[in-house]
């Protein structure tokens, strides 16, 4: 085993477990992008960290790992004011709700239409990664740009943050069972996406980071980071939305009440592994251009 292998695996295992079922796909994207990151970019993202809590023995992948599901905690128990997005109230759940996703009514990007006002994931990723990458900038507003960039790399990788809007990427889509269970009432498509097919494949986010990191090959790396534009990851994501999220066939369609079967499961999972790993290699991608100088 290589040495960078073993120094993860240690890194990993003073990590605590999973911070909530549901944000594991996030976890599981900070992780990956982690181990890519330059010995530079870590120093100075961990110098932010401990400006904005200087007494705190967190490590960089609890830090990490945390930071990766912020954005859907301020929601819930806003504490601090914000750095960034002055223009809308990210506590707000209405207001911020937009920056997490980019529903596509065509086959292509169209800002107008799919970014309405200019809120979106699209144009969130764009802000944080300015304000991660000026020194100028102050050090929270930074850190909170790097909290912000590392949750939505990971949600504009989930196919369903990029599907349609006329049934709001999957979540206006009811799910009658996963596999043998049935869900609690109301669970829909979207859910099954955001959360079961992972925590199905496997409940801890350092062992599956692991497991999917021992997949990535140098060519992949340079092949998912050599486009850094985030238009083009979100038309990634909305063309496996149709072709496979919602599509329980080769042309059946995922229809109200459906039942996520064995078959959509194998169909799903290496298209949700994949996506994580491309969301990995290209947020350490970002965050090395940034950073990492
Ligand atoms: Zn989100």
């Amino acid at each position: 085993m290589k040495s960078r292998a073993i120094a993860l695996l240690l890194l990993l295992a003073t990590a605590k477990s999973a911070f909530s079922w549901g944000s594991e796909g996030h976890e599981i994207v900070a992780l990956i992008a982690l181990h890519d990151l330059k010995p530079v970019a870590k120093a100075k993202i961990l110098q932010l960290f401990r400006f904005e809590d200087p007494s705190s023995a967190a490590t960089l992948p609890e830090l990490m790992m945390k930071a990766s599901i912020w954005p859907d905690t301020i929601k819930q128990a806003p504490t601090t004011p914000l750095h960034i997005f002055k223009d809308i109230n990210v506590l707000d759940a209405a207001q911020s709700h937009p920056l997490h996703f980019v529903d596509i009514e065509g086959t292509h990007y169209n800002p107008e239409t799919d970014c309405p006002k200019s809120k979106c994931a699209i144009t969130a990723i764009e802000t944080c990664r300015e304000v991660l990458g000026d020194p100028h900038q102050p050090s929270l507003a930074r850190l909170e740009a790097l909290k912000f960039l590392v949750h939505f790399v990971g949600d504009v990788h989930q196919p369903l943050h990029a599907g349609r809007r006329s049934d709001k990427g999957g979540n206006d889509i009811t799910i009658s069972t996963f596999l043998t269970r049935h869900p609690p009432s109301g669970f829909n498509l979207h859910e099954v996406w955001d959360k079961l097919i992972v925590e199905e494949a496997d409940r801890d986010a350092n062992r599956y980071a692991l497991k999917l990191l021992g997949r990535i090959t140098s060519s992949n790396r340079s092949t998912w980071a050599a486009n850094l534009d985030p238009v083009a990851w979100v038309e990634e994501s909305h063309k496996l939305a149709m072709t496979v999220a919602y599509r329980s066939g080769k042309s059946t369609p995922v229809t109200n009440g459906a039942a996520i079967d064995a078959k959509y499961y194998k169909r799903a999972l290496p298209v949700v592994e994949l996506q994580l790993e491309k969301a990995g290699v290209r947020l350490a991608a970002v965050i090395n251009l940034a950073m990492g100088r």
